[in-house]
């Protein structure tokens, strides 16, 4: 029998409605919702993605600004932009576009963005409230995914969840969330010792490494949910792209599976957005759910 597919698109498309409706019954309050994405050099990727992000939020009705700076720019003049948008009520979420330009020391750069409105969840001290179970705010593309399972009706408590990758934007604080959802986790790496006996345990399978259709269907138990976060581009064509799973002949085997592309790719900039309307709600000490 196959997998049931995920529909990334359409949970990031219901969600991004959701939201909108929310910023619009905060609007007739006077309140509105801020992200500011800063984007410095000209890297051809991140003018797509911040692009993307600025235009996501206008069209959700948030106030939505995108600052470009030249290469050029200096460390000095990058933190006292950050320290302006700190201090502004206006603003509740502040997005700097990696990678930075050489010469830019982006661990302190981005550490000095204040904790509450570090809409992307990497600061530190998110990283901290995460581990420790505490409110702060979470990185995007694993917090989507968790989206992804409460929406498809799959309650992590108690199952067997294995994580391959462990970075620290998706492999990490993925483990952390289905840790927090009461599921025993397992986070594995390049290092672990017979991978695909670990991930035959999984309940919940998520694939978080950057190699093309690495995770076969031999990695898979029968019925299990297969989450694939990979992006990798199929050499010799223009812009097509393919997960770390071997997508056909994993669906014959699990329960449930994310295509890509279609999958965990549109949850990404939808949970920006709700993490943004999050910050601004704790600003604003609303509730946290509308
Ligand atoms: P990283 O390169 O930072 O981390 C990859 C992880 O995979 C590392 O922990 C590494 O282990 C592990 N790994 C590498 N090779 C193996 C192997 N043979 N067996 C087991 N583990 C292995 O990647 P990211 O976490 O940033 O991204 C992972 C993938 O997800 C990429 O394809 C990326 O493009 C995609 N991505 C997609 C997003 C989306 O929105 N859809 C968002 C973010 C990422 P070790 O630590 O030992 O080196």
């Amino acid at each position: 029998m196959p997998a049931r597919i995920i529909d990334g698109k359409q949970i990031a498309a219901d969600l991004r409605a959701d939201l909108a409706r929310e910023a619009a019954a905060l609007r007739e309050r006077g309140l509105v919702p801020g992200l500011t994405v800063i984007l410095v050099g000209e890297d051809p990727a991140s003018v797509i993605y911040t692009r993307n992000k600025q235009q996501v939020a206008a069209e959700l009705g948030y106030k939505s600004e995108l600052i470009r700076l030249p290469a050029t720019t200096t460390q000095d003049e990058l933190l006292e932009l950050i320290a302006r948008l700190n201090a502004d009520p206006t603003v509740h979420g502040i997005l700097i576009q990696s990678p930075l330009p050489p010469g830019l020391d982006e661990e302190f750069i981005f550490s000095q963005v204040h904790p509450d409105k570090d809409v992307d969840g990497f600061h530190p001290v998110n990283v901290g409230r995460l581990w420790t179970g505490q409110k702060g705010l979470v990185p995007c593309t694993p917090a989507g995914i968790m989206h992804m399972l409460r929406v498809t009706g799959i309650d992590p408590k108690g199952l067997r969840a294995v994580v391959v990758g462990r970075s620290n934007i998706v492999g990490k604080p993925m483990a952390a969330l289905l840790l927090n959802a009461h599921a025993t986790v397992t986070l594995c790496h390049s290092r672990t010792r017979d991978l695909p006996a670990v991930c035959r345990e999984a309940d919940i399978l998520v694939a978080a490494v950057g190699r093309a259709r690495m995770i076969t269907a031999d990695y898979v138990k029968p019925g299990a949910v297969v989450i694939d976060v990979g992006v990798n581009k199929v050499p010799g064509t223009k812009n097509k792209i393919v997960g770390d799973v071997d997508f056909e002949p994993v669906a014959e085997v699990a329960g449930h599976i994310t295509p890509v592309p279609g999958g965990v790719g549109p949850m990404t900039i939808a949970q920006l957005m709700k993490n943004t309307l999050i910050a601004a709600r704790r600003a604003w000490g609303l509730p946290e759910e509308g």
